[in-house]
């Protein structure tokens, strides 16, 4: 069983591999710790998974495919409809391993949870979801209809930052398609992940219709390249996804990547200032900033500018401290090396004269001596050419870019090379109007921070931030994890009379 949640002991648990139904111990030498961001305590360890065991969950999968492809669809939406029952009883524990693993706060913790769960309701609907269409009388006793058949052996790679979401945006659907799925959480937090899986074999989930894997670079490659596998859904930062995208296209395979952001919210000055304040605040430190729908940019226009003040005091207000402190608001960031990166970022951001407003660095976090933490830390004067504009932080950096006017903000937020959300702050029907259509991000929220669309629509990032052309959940990932098969279908009576041979493209 899971690794998650047991009492400290001197060797740290392992956490186990899913292949074939059985959670199994990796034959691997190599091991890595899964590290409590707050504390630094070892909670588990993860193996990076040897090739003979890739493979054997490939393998698995693929013999699973044979007989779930053809299970009815009721019995594939039962199996979500428990799925989703158990989520709801596990909610608590879910959330406690994920915040120990991964530090966002527990109500945060849940809410990753809860938009997974979503997906997995929406997974009980496959019956309509995957419905095809007919056109009767094409031509004389002539009917075109497609029917939408499964694909075979689906992966999915994940990212940390949501543990319990993104595994849950992808295996639900690609499985109630009738697919097999073979995941490979985040190394760094991947005992949430393994929580889900028990809870998906307690739902029923038949051996080898989802096995999970564990491993970095090398997991993932196999994965891409493996003749097996039809189709690769990836989550995670860009350079790794242009890789994973290149690497599965080239082996033939359907492939879809959301990667990175750099997510810009527009302040109009007629803009409801309290609330927009508050969401941009919310929506800038929250999750520590590791989000990939997070606002990282905030253009703020014309008289918006004399608002830097009330957002430096609201950041001020917010409560850092560990992911189980009640009233916490944000938690550390998820590594050691993260919190390097982001005080790097930091750093830069002075160096190349923008201007500090707020220092989040080296925050003493009583009780927390250990933790990653970066503090809510803002910079103003911001333009196109600093560093701290061109890298996606993934950290609580909000940087403060300042115009005279709506064209020049959306200008700007079209002329950065990402694409996966943005927002508008303004009492202006006429002026959100403008903002929508012009805009040239897959997601806009219009006084609504993190425009993250519920699972009957589909996750819609676009440019920089996207490869592949359908997105994951919604519409769009049915036709990702299903083929579309047109028949063209005539019935002959026995008693009607032959019209003779056609040699012509023209049905009759
Ligand atoms: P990451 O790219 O480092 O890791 C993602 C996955 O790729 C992990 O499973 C990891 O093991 C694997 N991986 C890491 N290095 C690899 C390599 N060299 N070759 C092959 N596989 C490799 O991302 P992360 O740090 O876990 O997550 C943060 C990033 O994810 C941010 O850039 C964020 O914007 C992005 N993200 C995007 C979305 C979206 O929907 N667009 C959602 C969440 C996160």
């Amino acid at each position: 069983m899971s690794a998650v949640l047991k009492p400290q002991s001197a060797t740290p648990p392992t956490v186990k591999l899913l292949i074939n139904g059985q959670f199994v111990e990796s034959k691997t030498q190599n091991w890595k710790d899964v590290v409590n961001p707050a504390t630094q305590e070892v909670l588990a360890r993860v193996p990076f998974a040897t090739q003979d065991e890739l493979n054997a969950a490939v393998a698995s999968a693929a013999e699973a495919f044979k007989t779930w492809r053809n299970t009815p669809i009721g019995a594939r939406a039962r199996v979500f409809l428990k799925l989703q029952e158990l989520i709801r009883r596990d909610m608590k524990k879910l959330a406690a391993c994920l915040t120990a693993e991964q530090g966002k706060t527990l109500p945060d913790a849940e809410g990753d949870v809860f938009r997974g769960l979503e997906v997995v309701e929406h997974a009980c609907s496959i019956g309509t979801l995957s419905l095809g269409e007919i056109a009767e009388n094409v031509a004389g006793g002539v009917d075109t209809y497609f029917i939408r058949q499964p694909i075979g052996v689906c992966a999915g790679i994940t990212p940390f930052n949501f543990p319990a979401m993104i595994p849950l945006w992808m295996f639900p659907m690609a499985i109630a398609c009738g697919n097999t799925f073979v995941l490979k959480p985040s190394e760094q937090d991947p005992m949430t992940p393994m929580l889900l899986a028990e809870l998906a074999i307690e739902a029923g989930v038949p051996p080898g219709v989802l096995n999970i894997v564990h491993g970095g670079k090398e997991a993932v490659d196999l994965l891409c390249t493996h003749p097996d596998i039809k189709a690769v859904s990836f989550v995670g930062s860009t350079h790794v996804g242009e890789h994973v995208y290149k690497l599965s296209s080239e082996h033939g395979k359907r492939a879809q990547c959301m990667m990175g952001a750099k997510n810009h919210a527009v302040v109009m000055p007629d803009a409801n200032k309290e609330h927009s304040l508050n969401a941009l605040v919310g929506a800038g430190f929250g999750a520590a900033g590791q989000r990939c729908m997070a606002t990282s940019v905030a253009v703020l226009v014309g008289e918006a500018n004399k608002w830097i003040p009330d957002i430096v005091a609201k950041a001020k207000t917010l409560k850092v401290s560990g992911g189980t402190v009640a009233g916490a608001d944000l938690g550390p960031v998820v590594s050691k090396n993260a919190r390097a990166r982001i005080e790097g970022l930091i750093q830069k951001g002075i160096d190349e004269g923008c201007k500090l407003e707020l220092d989040g660095r080296n925050p003493k976090i009583d009780g927390y001596p250990d933790g990653n933490f970066v503090a809510p830390t803002i910079f103003s004067g911001v333009k196109p050419h600093h560093t701290v504009y061109k890298e996606e932080i993934f950290g609580p950096v909000l940087i403060i870019v300042s115009v005279d006017t709506l064209d020049e903000a959306i200008a700007i937020t079209n002329a950065n090379p990402f694409g996966n959300g943005t927002g508008i702050f303004t009492q202006s029907g006429a002026v959100a109007r403008k903002f929508e259509n012009e805009i040239d991000v897959g997601q806009v929220g219009i006084n609504v921070p993190i425009p993250v669309p519920v699972p009957y629509f589909s996750f819609t990032g676009s440019r920089g931030s996207k490869l592949g052309d359908l997105g994951p959940y919604g519409k769009q990932v049915i036709q990702f994890y299903t083929q579309v098969k047109t028949v063209t279908a005539r019935w002959f009576d026995d008693a009607a009379v032959s019209t003779g041979v056609n040699t012509t493209i023209s049905l009759k």
